[in-house]
């Protein structure tokens, strides 16, 4: 279900409505990475209260984004649990902080509404463990399997500047 088509619900106020709606959820671009939701269609919970001056809408469900590791690049699940609230005033009057970007003409628009939701929840990097160690910056090789150093000092031309002394005396 992209869209949720709100004229067939009719709340009077401190009425409730509740339903369980099928969503279907965007690839993501993060860090110039794709990550795909697996599944991609998941169920979310979607409830609506009507108030006396406005309607409030409830959004819950869990996301499993799978993608690269940023720092070592490895296969890597990511899970996000979402809870996600909006509401649109009777009358907003033209005032933005009343009135739901998701909602025209009695539709409301549930996959943008959840992209957003997922996009605010996203870590600022995506990573298979908080402590991956990343590639090697010399050789590319994975420090998470092969934790090493390479011998700086001896790579150092100074320090081979030295050793050719050290041999003239
Ligand atoms: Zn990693
Ligand atoms: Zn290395």
């Amino acid at each position: 279900m992209r869209s949720f088509n709100l004229r067939q619900v009719k709340l009077r106020s401190g009425e409730e409505y509740r339903d369980e709606v099928e969503l279907e959820l965007e690839p993501f671009e993060l860090g110039g990475e794709r990550y795909l939701p697996v599944p991609d269609k998941v169920p979310a919970g979607l409830v609506i209260q009507k108030a006396s001056t406005g309607t409030v809408f409830e959004l819950g469900f869990t996301a499993r984004l799978h993608g690269p590791c940023f720092r070592c690049l490895r296969d890597t699940v990511l899970e996000l649990s979402i809870a996600a609230t909006e509401y649109q005033a009777n009358d907003p009057q033209g005032d933005e902080e009343l009135e739901s970007p998701y909602i025209a003409d009695d539709s409301l628009d549930l996959s943008a509404w959840a992209r957003d939701a997922l996009a605010l929840e996203l870590p600022d990097k995506i990573l298979h463990s908080p402590d991956c160690a990343g590639l090697c910056a010399v050789c590319g090789k994975d420090l998470n399997d092969e934790p090493h150093t390479h011998d700086e000092l001896a790579a150092d031309p100074r320090w081979a500047a030295l050793d050719e002394l050290r041999g003239q005396l």
